[in-house]
């Protein structure tokens, strides 16, 4: 696609060059006989291209929409446990599988990621998303509730606030702000991919209050954060297209 928009340009730009150039009171025959019959107009047509433009266009242009999903603690360890032997590792894998397939529905295409995937060095996709859940102990009746930290190597927040909104809008599960912890905002991952990819890791709930939401009910998380992609490609997409 960029190969074609770069060759109508060029030829747009030629011929703009080209009129701008031919005498005013000459028909389309009559300078098509002179550029043919004298090199003289011919050469300045094509030294003035203007190629600097033009090959900022094609830098510019997107690489192939990827989405990263790390299905947390897949590979590593099961993270929290509950007295009944449900593991945060199934709890996330649940949800990060339904959240590839509904994107992969989409057209998306997705990577499903472990935990210390090795894919994650220097991971150049359009976006990271690292699904979590907290703890399965009984800590009070605020432990309930969804909570994103993005990544500080570059802008996360289009994508943090597309996922809050759509996540919020799905599950009106409220956003659990006051536990953010070292681990997630100095996630691992943010540190292992490429500086420029946006990323986040949500904690989709507690598995002790919200153990329903996110385990029977899986499927409205999923589509929570399955919208909060999309919305943030969207965006994305469009800015791109702007410039
Ligand atoms: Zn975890």
């Amino acid at each position: 696609m960029p190969i074609v928009i770069f060759l109508v340009l060029a030829f747009a730009g030629m011929m703009l060059v080209y009129w701008y150039f031919s005498p005013d009171e000459m028909s389309a025959e009559g300078v098509t006989a002179v550029s043919a019959a004298d090199n003289y107009l011919a050469a300045p047509i094509f030294k003035n291209i203007p190629a600097k433009p033009v090959v900022q266009r094609l830098s510019q242009s997107p690489g192939p929409i990827l989405v990263g999903i790390i299905s947390g603690h897949r590979g590593f360890d099961s993270g929290a446990v509950c007295s009944d032997g449900l593991t945060e590792a199934q709890v996330n894998e649940t949800i990060a599988d339904m959240v590839l397939a509904n994107l992969q529905n989409q057209g998306v295409r997705v990577e499903k990621l472990d935990e210390f995937d090795a894919r994650l060095d220097n991971f150049s996709g359009t976006a990271l998303v690292s699904i979590h859940a907290d703890s399965c102990d009984y800590i009070n009746e605020l432990a309930t509730g969804f909570k994103i930290s993005g990544s500080a190597f570059t802008d996360s927040s289009p994508l943090s606030i597309c996922v809050e909104q759509e996540y919020y809008q799905a599950t009106q599960m409220e956003y659990h702000a006051n536990t953010i912890t070292p681990d997630m905002a100095d996630y691992h991952a943010f540190r292992q991919i490429a500086p420029s990819v946006p990323a986040i890791i949500i904690e989709v709930g507690f598995m002790n209050l919200d153990r329903e939401m996110i385990t029977t009910n899986a499927q409205v998380p999923a589509t929570g954060l399955t919208n909060g992609i999309l919305c943030f490609l969207d965006a994305y997409k469009h800015s791109v297209t702007a410039n």
